[in-house]
């Protein structure tokens, strides 16, 4: 959550076992999605960082929000590298095993810019499934402390600029395509027992204090 991390950037562990998601999100995955996938993007976005030694010092997040500053030749490694390691580090933040609820606060929150928690939940799940391809689904809060519901699309971030997000939620067909095959419907209504919300809500706090 914190600007501390930059080049060489490190794979980070899972904060739970790789079965520690099923029976929602099977141990066969998470091992593709953490150990190929996500440390993929960690070797790439090393490799590509090595022979720009003005940018080993930035943290990841100041590497995606000045994009547009960059070298050409760095842009489009950041963005698909770079988006690719900030992505998943936050989709494995937001998961947990251990079926949390939010806490009355966080639902009075969501309620207050959604209806209701049952709306929100629809409204996120309708984002979902209208993304087209690969990408994400992302809540977000903004410099007045109001929540959006986002789709970005391959391994872009919202603008970190102007909105910092709580919780992502992976759309690409490698998060859930052994287990669900092509029903994301599925997926998306299961993800909703793994959100870690105590995560969620700390971020909010981050965004918002
Ligand atoms: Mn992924």
């Amino acid at each position: 959550m914190q600007d501390i991390n930059h080049y060489p950037f490190e794979v980070k562990s899972l904060s739970y076992a790789y079965d520690g998601l099923e029976p929602y999100i099977d141990e066969e995955t998470m091992h593709l999605h953490h150990d190929k996938h996500y440390a993929g993007y960690v070797t790439k976005l090393n490799d590509a960082l090595a022979m720009y030694p003005d940018y080993q010092h930035d943290s990841l997040e100041s590497l995606l929000r000045s994009i547009p500053q960059l070298p050409e030749s760095l842009k489009t490694p950041v963005q698909n590298f770079g988006g690719g390691v900030y992505n998943h580090e936050l989709y494995f933040d937001n998961l947990s095993g251990e079926r949390q609820q939010p806490s009355e606060r966080m639902k009075q929150i969501i309620s207050d810019s959604f209806g209701s928690m049952e709306a929100w939940e629809l409204a996120i799940k309708d984002v979902g499934m209208s993304q087209f391809g690969s990408g994400y689904v992302w809540m977000t809060v903004d410099e007045n402390e109001e929540l959006h519901l986002i789709p970005t699309l391959n391994q872009n971030t919202p603008d970190l600029n102007k909105m910092y997000p709580i919780l992502v939620i992976d759309l690409w067909e490698h998060a859930y395509y052994l287990k669900y095959n092509n029903r994301r419907d599925d997926y998306l209504n299961n993800i909703g027992y793994l959100i870690n919300w105590k995560e969620v809500e700390n971020r909010y706090d981050y965004a918002t204090k």
